[in-house]
């Protein structure tokens, strides 16, 4: 008999009840260290005071009105982002996968408002993931999320991450921009080096066509800038966000300068729920916390620290650690063994870590992170080692 719920995910035998900071517990009471923040969701730790508040206060005004009124809590939302980025307008979605949507059709919309229809194809890479609609699945790229879902959304030219000569190759008279995560997250935390970005910026002003970053994951502070891009000292014109921004509570964006959006009229676009009063009223308490004065040179600080004990970690078990990658708190461990084996025992040592592609482990914790919890879990990434060491 089939699930109640429709059985696509493998989850794991583990709920939890409760969730305090770095820290969330089992309905037996039992905690376990988070250093997966529901992939990269949680920016502020669990029920974080600043952000429960601003839920509940909003909650008892009011929850919903729609994008066919003016929305003044979405207008501050998308005012601070543009104060903070290079961005001129915002688009608030529910999701990652929608922001995404926005940021495509942007793309296309652009060079068909100048005349251009022809041009809509994106340059992707090998290895991205951008969601799991129809679109976002055929800008992935990947055959196991593709297959069996009918004839692939057109408009996608994939090439292999990091060979710079085929993209120049496969810029085109159809191409509308090129579409890269700045780190790849799923792909397995491999960061876009900045000389590429640069580069890429480059390539895209002297074509006319359009940068699309997708800041969905590395995104919202979590290495050490607002935007990982900031670290190449570039801009795009399009940028899609969400998981962090909403620090648990579903909400995403498509920020894009003026020019870029210059195809997206009134009714082009849209979404029922997209920056309703409740999202932007946690999303603005997002913003309070991660652009506090020291915040983000906090994650900068801490994620030196963690950078360091893990590579330690990778010099004294070489049978078991691969390669250690990534940048701010977004850390990558290329694993010898099997990185669901990883997994599974660092949740036998009660640590949350994420699986991602190329045998990697993922650490994605709350920006929150102290040097004691940095302690704490690589303490139990040693005992993990050391585990799968004896299994050996
Ligand atoms: C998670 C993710 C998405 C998709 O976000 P959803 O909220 O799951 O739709 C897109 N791009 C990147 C880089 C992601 O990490």
């Amino acid at each position: 008999m089939i699930a109640a719920v429709l059985p696509t995910y493998n989850r794991a035998k583990i709920s939890f009840e409760r969730g305090e900071g770095m820290r969330v517990f089992t309905p037996e009471g039992e905690a376990y260290l988070d250093f997966g923040g529901g992939v990269a969701v949680t920016s502020c730790g669990h029920a974080h005071p600043h952000l429960v508040k601003a839920l509940t206060d909003q909650a008892q005004k009011i929850w919903h009105t729609s994008n066919i009124y003016q929305m003044p809590g979405q207008e501050k939302l998308a005012q601070r982002l543009i104060d903070a980025t290079f961005a001129d307008t915002v688009f608030f979605t529910n999701s990652g996968a929608e922001a995404l949507e926005c940021s495509i059709k942007m793309a296309r919309k652009y060079h068909a408002a100048k005349g251009h229809p022809e041009r809509y194809r994106l340059i992707t890479f090998e290895g991205a993931f951008h969601g799991r609609t129809l679109a976002t699945i055929a800008a992935g790229g990947q055959a196991k999320y593709l297959e069996g879902f009918g004839p692939r959304v057109e408009g996608f030219d994939q090439i292999a991450f990091g060979d710079f000569e085929a993209l120049k190759a496969a810029i085109g008279p159809e191409t509308a921009g090129i579409l890269i995560e700045p780190i790849q997250g799923e792909g397995g935390v491999r960061p876009v080096p900045p000389e590429d970005l640069r580069a890429m910026r480059a390539l895209c002003d002297e074509h006319g066509i359009l940068l699309v970053l997708d800041e969905v994951q590395c995104g919202i502070g979590r290495t050490g800038k607002l935007f990982a891009h900031e670290w190449a000292g570039i801009t795009p014109d399009i940028m899609a966000v969400a998981k962090g921004i909403g620090g648990g509570f579903p909400l995403g964006a498509c920020l894009a300068t003026e020019n870029a959006a210059q195809g997206m009229t009134a009714g082009t676009h849209g979404s029922t729920y997209g920056g309703n009063p409740l999202a932007t009223a946690v999303g603005n308490a997002v913003l309070d916390v991660v652009l506090e004065k020291g915040f983000l040179d906090n994650v900068l600080q801490r994620s030196l620290v963690l950078k360091q004990k893990l590579a330690r970690l990778k010099d004294e078990h070489p049978t078991v650690i691969e390669d250690i990658r990534g940048s701010g708190l977004m850390m990558g461990i290329k694993c010898k063994v099997p990185n669901a084996d990883f997994q599974a025992k660092a949740l036998e040592h009660r640590l949350l870590t994420i699986a991602a592609g190329d045998s990697v482990i993922r650490l994605l914790p709350p920006l929150i992170a102290t040097d004691a919890d940095i302690t704490e879990a690589v303490n139990k990434l040693e005992m993990t080692c050391r585990s799968l060491e004896a299994k050996q």
